[in-house]
């Protein structure tokens, strides 16, 4: 099997990285950063999203798995104290495949250029160069609302726990093929109006949305930003594509839900 590991950068990933190249190699398996069958993030929850996004051209044959040497990730969920034992396991055990929704995200421009179409694994965040986002919000191309404020976020399941969370945003299980749309600070009196909730929207519905007045946004997809001009509409759903973690074993999501943000104490 051709793999290949990737680290965050610093000392202890960097060096957990070659301990797993060494033995993994050593176990016959086949060290290919071109076409790799497995992909191993060491370091957080962001190197997992650079490797998706670096291999993201190769998801359907491609999986992905995480080891965290800060806290525990969502996406990295393996201590550095199990590496000996997940080693053995990769280099012994047909891995199962685990399945996360992505969402797509379709850019149009008013002069014309192609459309710019992107996968996130975790989020999109839409705001305004200067001064406050105003956009009209469509769900399934009927109009559901004007967004004045900060900014909107469409964020996958998996995504569920990260941004989307922090604007209170409900945490979705990945086995719910849906996008959800978080407001950032909307702006409501009796002029602007919003539903202030969260929406979850499920597959097949599109939240398009359409600029009021200013046609330049600041468009995030994970942790890349992105600076978009003449804009004339975002499409956002849930993408034909899914990413692929490799299983060899259960750690259910809301245990992984529960570890990072309730703790232990029973
Ligand atoms: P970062 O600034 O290091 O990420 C912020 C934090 O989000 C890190 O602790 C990261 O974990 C964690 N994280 C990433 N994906 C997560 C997930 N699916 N569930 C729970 N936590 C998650 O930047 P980054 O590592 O490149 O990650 C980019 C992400 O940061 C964006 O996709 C966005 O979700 C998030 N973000 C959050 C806020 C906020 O909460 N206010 C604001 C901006 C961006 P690691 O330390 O393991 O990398
Ligand atoms: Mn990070």
């Amino acid at each position: 099997m051709n793999f290949t590991i990737t680290s965050k950068g610093d000392e202890t990933s960097d060096a957990l990285c070659e301990k797993m190249k060494t033995y993994l190699i050593d176990f016959g398996l086949v060290w290919n950063e071109e076409k790799p069958e497995l992909v191993i993030s060491v370091g957080g929850d962001g190197t997992l999203l650079s490797n998706f996004h670096r291999y993201r051209n190769r998801l359907s044959t491609t999986a992905f798995i995480g080891v965290h040497t800060g806290h525990l990730g969502f996406y990295a969920d393996w201590t550095p104290q199990e590496v000996e034992k997940l080693v053995i396991d990769i280099a012994k055990t047909p891995f199962d495949i685990v399945e996360y929704p992505l969402l797509e995200v379709m850019v149009s421009y008013i002069n014309g250029d192609s459309d710019s179409r992107y996968l996130a694994l975790n989020e999109c965040t839409v705001k305004a160069t200067e001064g406050s986002l105003v956009m009209d919000v469509l769900i399934k191309n009927d109009h559901f609302e004007t967004f004045r404020g900060d900014g909107l976020c469409i964020s996958t399941p998996s995504g569920s726990t990260a941004y989307n969370k922090a604007l209170g945003g409900a945490i979705v299980h990945p086995s719910l093929e849906a996008i959800q749309l978080a407001e950032m600070a909307s702006i409501n009196n009796r002029v602007f109006r919003t539903v202030g909730s969260p929406l979850i929207l499920p597959k097949h519905h599109t939240c398009l949305l359409i600029p009021v007045n200013d046609v330049n946004f600041t468009v995030t997809i994970d942790h890349l930003t992105l600076l978009h001009k003449d804009v004339k509409s975002i499409r956002c759903k849930v993408a034909s594509e899914k990413v692929r973690f490799a299983r060899y074993r259960s750690f259910p999501f809301w245990s992984r839900v529960k570890e990072s943000f309730v703790g232990d104490k029973s």
